[in-house]
């Protein structure tokens, strides 16, 4: 029996990764900022509608430390408990504080409504994470964050391709970061990128991702080594021809689960009004842990593997100094997974996995 797993890496044809890499053969050029990477950044950038400061790096963690370096200044930065590790690890690995707000149990982003109560002198940004691609109340935050004269950074790890009010969901907040993992919609094995809509503030990550460099013998920030090699952007720049086919064939999938899962002991997330949503992932939510645990015992009996994104909730992190309790998001951490889905996926699968759990919920 073939294994099912959360997600499947999208390859392109080996052919056509090969025919980009010749391109860093003929250059003998591997990696600070080749014409490999500069290609992929004006594509991404077309393909997105982006019109500037995006600077590609060799993973989506590295963007967040770097963002929380520029507005952290060792001060509190407040946060959500519902995203992958590298949300709040990023945080406490630049010395800042994680202030914890609950998530929104409908949309399962930081709840906008909670922010201001953790507000004290000592905060200096808002870091945020549009979970499952599912933006954030991104104006809401703004108009917090503009009359407390704070920062807000969205960690967009899972945002290619979403577009929120028209725009680019890229376009909020000081800074934004994507990853491009291989587990991630788009990818480039590892990769991502950090963006900002203010040249200072890009001026400043530019150098940064770039040892400080300002000139070969000139360094004028400190920095670190955030760039992505050449190697990494053929393979993006081999995936883009394909990235169209890739939300369709998503869409389908996701449209297929909708159908078919019997949804009456089941919630789904809510998708915030004004999105068009990139079907990165598929989350549903059980009534109990109980259930979910039985549901994933019999599904891993037939070789199929959803994942516990995310479990266990951030705040309860063995690392964390303070102990705080976030009763929305520990509670949904426990009673949350993905279902697989990915280009490729074939309809008997779906509907084997479809069958289980519609049995086990009944
Ligand atoms: C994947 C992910 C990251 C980290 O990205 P990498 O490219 O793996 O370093 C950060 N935040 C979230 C929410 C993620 O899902």
């Amino acid at each position: 029996m073939k294994e099912i797993n959360v997600t499947q890496t999208f390859l392109p044809p080996i052919k056509e990764y090969i025919e980009l890499l010749s391109k860093a053969w003929i250059n003998n050029w591997l990696t600070n900022r080749g014409d490999l990477v500069l290609e992929l950044e004006k594509k991404i950038k077309n393909k997105l509608q982006l019109e500037k400061n995006l600077i590609v790096t060799t993973n989506g963690t590295i963007p967040l430390q770097m963002a929380v370096k520029l507005f952290g200044n060792n001060k509190e930065i407040i946060t959500t408990p519902f995203s992958y590790v590298a949300t709040t690890s990023s945080i406490v690995w630049e010395n800042c504080k994680p202030v914890f707000v609950d998530i929104d149990p409908l949309h399962l982003t930081i709840d906008e409504n909670k922010i201001e109560a953790a507000i004290t002198e000592n905060t200096s940004a808002i870091l945020a994470t549009h979970v499952f691609g599912n933006p954030c109340d991104v104006e809401k935050i703004e108009k917090i964050a503009k009359k407390h004269n704070i920062k807000v950074i969205y960690d967009a790890a899972h945002c290619f391709g979403v577009v929120y009010k028209g725009k680019s969901v890229f376009n909020f907040g000081d800074v934004s970061t994507c990853s491009f993992h291989a587990t991630k919609i788009f990818h480039t094995g590892e990769g991502g990128f950090i963006i900002s809509n203010k040249d200072e503030y890009a001026d400043k990550l530019f150098k940064y991702h770039n040892f400080g460099h300002d000139g070969p013998e000139n360094f004028k920030e400190i920095g670190i080594n955030g760039k992505m090699s050449e190697l990494q952007a053929a393979m993006g720049l081999s995936i883009l021809p394909y990235i169209d086919m890739i939300f369709k064939e998503r869409k389908k999938i996701v449209d297929y689960y909708e159908e078919n899962l019997s949804s009456s002991f089941l919630t789904k997330i809510l998708i915030r009004k004004g999105t068009i949503w990139n079907y990165s992932y598929y989350p549903i939510i059980f009534e109990t842990e109980n259930d979910l645990l039985r549901v994933v015992y019999k599904l891993n009996q037939k070789k199929i593997f959803p994942r516990r994104y995310f479990n266990p909730s951030l705040n309860t992190l063995s690392y964390l100094q303070k102990k705080v309790v976030m009763p929305i998001s520990e509670d949904i951490s426990r009673r949350i997974i993905c279902l697989p889905l990915y280009v490729g996926l074939e309809e008997k699968d779906l509907e084997k996995i479809i069958a289980i759990i519609n049995f086990e919920l009944c």
